[in-house]
């Protein structure tokens, strides 16, 4: 990783309307928006600028997260966040997400806003993020004012065959909505090593290269990187928030201001605002009634191989499609159920032991690599547990296993109509996109901010990432996370005096160049 502190490094003695804690899928949009709404605002990254060469023209552009981490499981703490890394997925979640819904195990709890109180803001953030797609194929695709603001990416080559033997056959076929600086003038190329990969090409549509970057171009936004926050601080009566202790390269500095927006994803939201505990919020901010850390909710998914090609694949991108037909339900399946989508190609074998990689190769580069995801569900168990201020343990959200079988057998069935055979090897589900620990929701009982992502009776503290969401319904929940950073900045600039709006930049012409 390059160090590269020099590009827009900050004066921390300046003085700040707000202070944004985390520069990834929800603060780096947070960002963007206040400063377009002319409010003076410093980022706080604890990681730095993530800079891979490309290495030659010949090589391609993505370079696979355990090239560049080290591991997969390697803290993602660069400029970017764990978007750096995305596949970039970007879906809006769907009308019934946001209403109570019940599962073969439990509630998916309702939201305090409806889909039609975030889809202007959907739509602002399909815009910021290039959101290539169509609601052609997906029943379970919500309402939208205008359409998307890119067509669907192209099939490539082997993909558009599956696809229209899958359609030939009877299953409904959906596009993937991705976030790409792809078409005319476009930076991307569409190459095969995108998904878990790192972009040389400054292609991908993270929140480094659609949110960072036009926020600083703003002016009214500041990036300190190797800079962690180490407590936000309130005032004596524990009623608001005051600024933030901050620790850069050693040496640490107190920066005042009237908004915190702590925006560090899990499990770094939920373990600062306990880390600020004070003799008002002897358990942690926000945590008067219990509802810290708790609430993890997220993705149950299972990984499925249909057999596509006898000849070795050729390196293709192949994120285009999925099938949403059975979101709701399905036939004799009266709960919801979720999504089978193609991943993108990637080496997993590599990352396999040396004894059974020939085999997991072979499988890799003959078949799809696609994943089936259904809700796994939050309850007041499931989350963190805290030690004094350290993390103690997890608790598992509740995976809906029958449901997780019964999607299985349902794209299992869909491949084998269309021809091919499939790998999905049954074992315990993956926890993908968490969400929850630090949720927003109108009860201070069950949840830790109020519904503007305000911390429930600390004002001008606010968290907008992962954490806020109550539920993951059953679909990539990046793009909601952005629409709600988008949301929580205009709630914030609507209530500073209206003397800071005065260098406002036109929301429109802030978008990241080509
Ligand atoms: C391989 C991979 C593929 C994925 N694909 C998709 C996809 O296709 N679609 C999708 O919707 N989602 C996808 N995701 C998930 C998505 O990236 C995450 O859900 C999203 O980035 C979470 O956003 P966040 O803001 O909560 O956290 P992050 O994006 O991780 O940002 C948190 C930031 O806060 C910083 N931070 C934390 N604590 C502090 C502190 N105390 N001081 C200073 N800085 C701090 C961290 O360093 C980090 O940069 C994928 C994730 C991975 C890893
Ligand atoms: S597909 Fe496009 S955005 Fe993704 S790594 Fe390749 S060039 Fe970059």
């Amino acid at each position: 990783m390059q160090q590269d502190d020099q590009w827009r490094d900050t004066d921390l003695a300046r003085s700040y309307d707000a202070v944004v804690i985390g520069s990834g899928a929800g603060g780096a949009p947070l960002a963007l928006r206040l400063g377009q709404r002319g409010l003076r605002v410093l980022v706080v990254e604890q990681g730095d600028f993530l800079k891979v060469e490309r290495g030659g023209t010949e090589t391609p552009p993505g370079k696979f997260i355990t090239k560049v981490m080290g591991s997969r499981e390697a803290p993602l703490s660069v400029v970017g966040g764990r978007t750096k890394f995305y596949g970039a997925a970007l879906y809006r979640m769907r009308e019934s997400d946001f209403r109570e819904t019940v599962h073969e195990a439990g509630t998916s709890p309702a939201w305090p806003i409806t889909y039609a109180e975030l889809e202007p803001y959907y739509e602002q953030a399909e815009r910021l993020y290039r959101v290539h797609g169509t609601p052609d194929g997906d029943p379970s695709e919500p309402p939208r004012a205008n359409p998307f603001p890119y067509p669907p990416l192209p099939h490539g080559p082997v993909v558009a065959d599956v696809v229209r033997r899958l359609q030939q056959t009877g299953t409904r076929v959906a596009a993937i909505p991705n976030g790409l600086d792809y078409g005319p003038g476009g930076k991307c190329v569409l190459c095969a090593s995108c998904d878990a990969h790192y972009c040389t090409l400054d292609a991908k549509m993270d929140a480094e290269t659609a949110s960072m970057r036009p926020a600083l171009a703003t002016g009214n936004v500041h990036l300190a990187t190797q800079t962690e926050a180490l407590r936000v601080l309130t005032d004596s009566e524990g009623g608001r928030t005051t600024g933030v202790l901050l620790r850069r390269r050693g040496v640490e500095h107190v920066v005042r201001a009237e908004v915190v927006a702590v925006c560090g994803g899990l499990p770094g939201s939920a373990m600062l605002l306990r880390h600020s505990r004070t003799e008002r919020h002897p358990e942690g901010l926000g945590n008067a009634q219990g509802a810290l850390g708790r609430y993890l909710a997220g993705h149950s998914v299972g990984m499925l191989f249909p057999f596509v090609s006898w000849k070795t694949l050729p390196p293709i991108y192949t994120k285009t499609f999925a099938i949403n037909e059975f979101y709701d339900g399905a036939p004799d399946w009266p709960y919801p159920t979720g999504v089978v989508q193609i991943a993108g190609q990637m080496p997993f074998w590599e990352e396999t032991s040396r004894l059974i990689r020939p085999v997991a190769k072979l499988i890799g580069t003959h078949s799809f690599m696609c994943f089936y995801m259904t809700e796994a569900l939050p309850t007041r168990e499931t989350g963190l547990t805290f030690e004094g201020d350290k993390l103690g343990g997890r608790v598992e959200p509740v995976h809906n296993l029958q449901t997780l079988g019964r999607l299985r057998g349902l794209a299992v069935d869909a491949f084998r109509r269309a021809g091919y055979r499939s790998l999905a090897r049954k074992r315990a589900p993956y926890l993908w996109h968490e969400v929850g620990t630090v949720r927003f929701g109108a009860d201070p009982a069950t949840s830790v901010l109020d519904p503007d992502c305000q911390v429930h009776d600390i004002k001008g503290l606010y968290v907008v990432d992962a954490s806020t969401l109550p539920s993951a319904g059953a679909v990539n929940t990046a793009l909601t996370i952005v629409a709600l950073a988008l949301r929580a900045g205009d709630h914030i600039a609507g209530h500073a005096p209206a003397a800071r709006h005065a260098d406002a930049a036109p929301l429109d012409a802030l978008q990241a160049p080509h």
